[in-house]
């Protein structure tokens, strides 16, 4: 696709749309500073400091101090940051679950849509999206497509349409092909020679960060609450939005401050450890962290494209080739992904026995959205396996706001009622 193909609704109707949700509302973020300070109070590591204070400043989003470099705003966890960030550009995920800006998003898609959608259309009013040179949306579920016309008349927007199917063999030439399209239009956009070198460079970052974050995730299903829930996904989030290579060295410094911990051994539980899998976990919405936190459980690992999606995997190259490495980014982002969206239940499934098995946890929550479908309609099939296997299972379906954090701790407090 080359960058004039990319547009999905022509400029008369793009004007039209522009002037209609041209957003009339306060030019506002909402301030969550005292949220932050009872989140990170309850942190049990000093290095942690960063990355609450990171979110603190998090006033426009950017962590660029390099104003010339491109910023790149992507959705899910199906666009290779690899591919942005040797262009020397700036990666930024954007998908978003604040209750504030999915009540403004109502304003330009009706209420009874995904509240991430509703959240990600209400952050048109922060103006947010004019600090950015390019959208990428992929193919995800039907409302992400349909975010590629609404955000279409305020912003470029390059839609990258890929198999709605996760089987390696069926689908990795068209991956590759996907991916490559994309690496010419951004060659062609930004009127760049990058070569194979650039791509390497940033395949590197990338597994550096991946291999801090492994070691991260094991350490914390095996030694509960040391690196606690919400310094674990606190982390996770600002990965949206910070370099690669701060982050790796910052997250160093957690690691090595828990590991000390853990051979002084100050810190004991006894409370059960769980399995969060589900839909995305985005600060603010960390509604279930506290309800868990003070019904005493450890969230101790997770499978969420928030966290655990975003940087379990990493880039393994066995070409190093433009074509090489662009397939294996293919494997890294879509081979490995267990987001609803795709065919390939399975993948999940197998992944929450062995990670339950592996580590001991005690039980699985599923985190449903009220409003999305592709996570609702494969709760039967996964409770069923679950049971069968002797894994306790619990499906929450909840809302970004807090009205129903009474409703929703009671059902966490039956589930673990019954673990015990
Ligand atoms: S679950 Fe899938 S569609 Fe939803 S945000 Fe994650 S990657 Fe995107
Ligand atoms: S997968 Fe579900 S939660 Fe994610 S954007 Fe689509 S409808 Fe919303």
């Amino acid at each position: 696709m080359s960058a004039k193909e990319n547009n999905f609704i022509k400029g008369s109707y793009s004007k039209v749309l522009k002037t209609f949700f041209e957003p009339s509302g306060t030019k506002y973020l909402p301030d969550y500073s005292s949220a932050i300070k009872e989140y990170k109070s309850k942190s049990k590591l000093k290095s942690s400091t960063f990355f609450y204070d990171l979110v603190a400043g998090d006033k426009n989003l950017f962590w660029c101090e390099d104003k010339k470099k491109p910023l790149i705003g992507y959705f899910c966890n199906l666009v290779p940051e690899e591919i942005i960030l040797a262009f020397n550009a700036i990666p930024i995920r954007l998908c978003s679950a604040d209750t504030y800006c999915a009540k403004a998003g109502e304003e330009i898609v009706p209420g009874d849509i995904c509240p991430i959608i509703k959240s990600v259309c209400g952050s048109l009013f922060s103006k947010k999206y004019d600090q950015l040179d390019l959208l990428v949306i992929p193919a995800a579920c039907d409302s992400k497509i349909k975010l590629a016309e609404i955000l279409s008349p305020f912003k470029e927007v390059y839609f990258l349409d890929i198999p709605r199917e996760s089987s390696y063999l069926k689908n990795v030439e068209v991956w590759t092909q996907k991916y490559s399209q994309f690496y010419k239009f951004l060659k062609e956009r930004f009127n760049s020679k990058i070569t194979r070198k650039e791509l390497l460079k940033a395949c590197e970052i990338t597994n550096k960060r991946t291999d801090i974050f492994r070691k991260i995730y094991s350490f914390r299903a095996k030694n509960p609450n040391i690196i606690n829930s919400f310094d674990y996904f606190l982390m996770a989030y600002t990965s949206f939005f910070s370099d690669p290579a701060v982050w790796t060295e910052k997250a160093e410094k957690i690691y090595s401050e828990a590991l000390e911990m853990e051979s002084k051994s100050l810190s004991v539980f006894n409370g059960k450890r769980i399995l969060l899998t589900g839909a995305p976990v985005i600060f603010p919405n960390f509604k279930i962290l506290k309800i868990l936190e003070e019904l005493g459980c450890d969230l101790s690992a997770d499978t969420l494209c928030s966290a655990y999606g975003k940087m379990y995997d990493p880039v393994e190259i066995d070409e190093e080739t433009e074509i090489g490495i662009i397939r294996t980014l293919s494997l890294k982002y879509i081979a490995a992904s267990i987001c609803p969206c795709f065919l390939g239940i399975d993948k999940l499934i197998d992944l929450l026995i062995d990670t339950v098995r592996k580590y001991k946890l005690n039980g699985v929550i599923y985190h449903n959205l009220r409003l999305c479908h592709v996570f609702e309609i494969q709760t039967l099939i996964i409770r069923q396996i679950l049971k069968k296997n002797k894994i306790p299972f619990l499906s929450l379906k909840t809302d970004l706001g807090k009205e129903d954090t009474g409703q929703v701790k009671t059902r966490i407090e039956a589930f673990l009622e019954m673990l015990r």
